[in-house]
């Protein structure tokens, strides 16, 4: 998070770099958009005649949605296959705008970059091979729009922006590191997962956020609690699920104008002292990409995708 100006924004040049390598990847072939589902809920509406949706059994789903050719005919074999989920791992922020200051001074898209980093290198390890780091350039609100076109061109099937989370200026307090100025404020820490209503697919992005807060909270990470406050003035959020740590936050370029499910990932607080020095570890890192990891292989099983979580 960044509360000092534009929030999340992305640039021109990356553009001609990523998106022919991202587009490169090829189809997926397993359900978990919104799509499908809607196309079951719509032929099953009253005005079709048809039974209430409440009164189906799984079966007809999965006939229906193998029907659409989107998984195999027959369901027991539906498995995931993480070689086919083209995942964009997008590193919030830029080198020339930066994000939010950490209390030692380093930048947010530091850390963003290099957490990023190890989460691809986990799922490219457990078998999603297909996907990529988006590294973008530039200036902060246009990069935005690049980033999400990179997304869009590159037909991703799950779409997660890395940062890491600040405070707004006003809470901050002064401190001096190496001899120099900074800034902190040790009032909060914790993870927190935002979706945006405005995503065309975001039932299925809450659902894959729920997956990843409920993840972050088996490694033993709390999340953060500051965003229902009201000392958060314009920067509140709803809660959406008070379990796994889940905001709402439609208003995000990232989340609301990609067209695949999209998730950020707020994964601790480098305002916080003691947390900064956590979130540099390459500890708590690795114990960040395996609760990404194990949440995404949750969300590629198609069992899930049909039943909801199981
Ligand atoms: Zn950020």
């Amino acid at each position: 998070m960044f509360f000092g100006g534009t929030p999340f924004a992305a640039p021109a040049t990356w553009a001609r770099a990523v998106i022919p390598s991202i587009a490169a990847v090829l189809l997926l072939s397993i359900a978990t958009g919104d799509a499908a589902s809607s196309r079951v809920i719509a032929r099953h509406s009253p005005k079709h005649h048809a039974p209430r949706l409440a009164a189906l059994t799984p079966e007809p789903f999965i006939r229906e949605l193998a029907a659409s050719k989107r998984l195999p005919s027959n369901p027991s074999a539906a498995s995931c296959n993480p070689s086919k989920l083209r995942i964009v791992l997008d590193v919030g922020h830029t080198a020339e705008s930066e994000g939010a200051i950490s209390a030692r001074n380093v930048a947010e898209f530091v850390f963003n970059l290099h957490l990023a980093q190890r989460i691809v290198e986990k799922l490219k390890a457990d078998g999603f091979v297909r996907t990529r780091l988006l590294v973008t350039e530039g200036k902060s609100r246009p990069s935005l729009f690049k980033r999400v076109a990179a997304a869009n061109a590159s037909d991703a099937d799950l779409f997660l922006s890395i940062h890491h989370d600040s405070v707004p200026n006003s809470m901050l307090e002064e401190w001096e590191f190496n001899g120099k100025k900074s800034h902190f404020s040790d009032r909060f820490s914790g993870y927190s997962v935002f979706v945006s209503h405005d995503n065309p697919k975001f039932q299925t992005s809450l659902r894959f956020a729920d997956l990843l807060g409920k993840e972050m909270k088996a490694e033993g990470l709390h999340y953060a609690r500051q965003y229902t406050m009201a000392v958060m003035g314009k920067n509140r959020h709803e809660l959406l699920n008070e379990e796994t740590g889940v905001y709402r936050y439609d208003e995000l370029v990232v989340l609301r104008q990609t067209r695949m499910p999209a998730v950020l990932l707020e994964a601790g607080s480098i305002s916080n002292r003691d947390e900064e020095v956590e979130m540099m570890s390459p500890e708590r890192q690795d114990i960040i990409a395996s609760g990404v990891t194990e949440a995404v292989k949750e969300f590629c099983d198609p069992r899930w995708a049909i039943l909801g979580p199981l």
